[in-house]
């Protein structure tokens, strides 16, 4: 069997061009969607992302606000501009790019951005909207999972369910969203024993580990989907996946890529996030 190259890139454009006609919409009504962005120090990795995320929405017509804090800055700084963003009609998603500097609070951090802006879906509301299946703001990375499996027509409802990695960005709102849609999931982590037998179960099996050749070929049923969320890079400069991608497409029915499968649809997710959020800020 080779399976089908999920192309995260393509299914990304897609749906980006939607979001263009929503936001076309709603500045055809006054309203201008617009994203503050905060970045704490200067993490090289988080500047491209921040760049990345900053330039998606000038494509689609958001407006971004960059707010630039250096590495020892006052933790109440970055508060207090979040409250005051919180208070702005012209700010419909607020957020902090992770990771911060230690002397960060995370938890206080992100319970501070009002829930109605929280594009990235991390503050405690709506993670419980999520584990009650009300959701507000779906996790951008596992939202994106989620529409690549709707996009290729992959049933969800009654399959086997592996997510290997819990983290609370990745791992364990990607098991929320699919158990509320029926699926049966298994969660694996660090610690879990003989990884395998639980992968070898897996009609979808979803990995983000962040652990380059963790899920090889012999660990997963023939037939299976992959989804590979983890990024690495090798100390030869290649970005690869959590999986032996090569191993595996001879083998299973459908396999995201890395780079170019679940990366650019996590941007993309976060600007449906913020024109979903701008059209309810707007009464529809
Ligand atoms: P994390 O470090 O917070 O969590 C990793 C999880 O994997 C933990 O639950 C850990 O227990 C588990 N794990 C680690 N080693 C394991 C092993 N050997 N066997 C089983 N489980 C193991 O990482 P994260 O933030 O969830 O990110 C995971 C990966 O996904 C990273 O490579 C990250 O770069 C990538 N990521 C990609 C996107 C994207 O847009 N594609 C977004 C977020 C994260």
């Amino acid at each position: 069997m080779t399976a089908k190259i999920i192309d995260g890139v393509a299914v990304s454009a897609k749906i980006r061009t939607d979001i263009a006609t929503r936001v076309t919409k709603l500045r055809e009504r006054g309203i201008t969607p617009g994203l503050a962005v905060i970045m704490v120090g200067d993490n090289p990795a988080s500047a491209v992302y921040v760049r990345n995320k900053m330039r998606a929405c000038a494509e689609v017509g958001i407006q971004s606000f960059k707010y630039s804090f250096p590495a020892d800055a006052a933790p109440q700084q970055v508060l207090d501009t979040i409250a005051e963003l919180n208070k702005r009609d012209d700010i419909h998603g607020i957020l902090v790019q992770l990771p911060l500097p230690p002397h960060f609070a995370i938890a206080q951090v992100l319970q501070t951005i009002s829930a109605d802006k929280d594009v990235d879906g991390f503050h405690l509301y709506n993670v419980g909207g999520l584990v009650v299946g009300d959701t507000v703001f779906p996790p951008c990375t596992p939202y994106g999972v989620v529409k690549l499996l709707e996009h290729e027509g992959i049933e969800i409802e009654g399959k086997n369910v592996v997510v290997v990695g819990a983290s609370n960005i990745v791992g364990k709102p990607m098991a929320l969203m699919l158990m509320q849609r029926d699926a049966t999931v298994c969660i694996c982590h660090a610690k879990t024993r003989d990884l395998a037998q639980f992968t070898i179960l897996a009609d979808i099996l979803v990995v983000a580990a962040g652990k380059p050749n963790l899920i090889l070929p012999q660990m997963v049923r023939t037939g299976a989907v992959v989804i590979d969320v983890g990024i690495n890079r090798l100390p030869n400069g290649r970005l690869v996946g959590d999986t032996d991608f090569e191993g595996l497409k001879e083998k299973v029915s459908y396999i995201t890529p890395v780079p170019g499968g679940v990366g650019p649809m996590t941007v993309t997710m976060l600007l449906a996030n913020t024109v979903a959020s701008a059209e309810r800020a707007s009464g529809g």
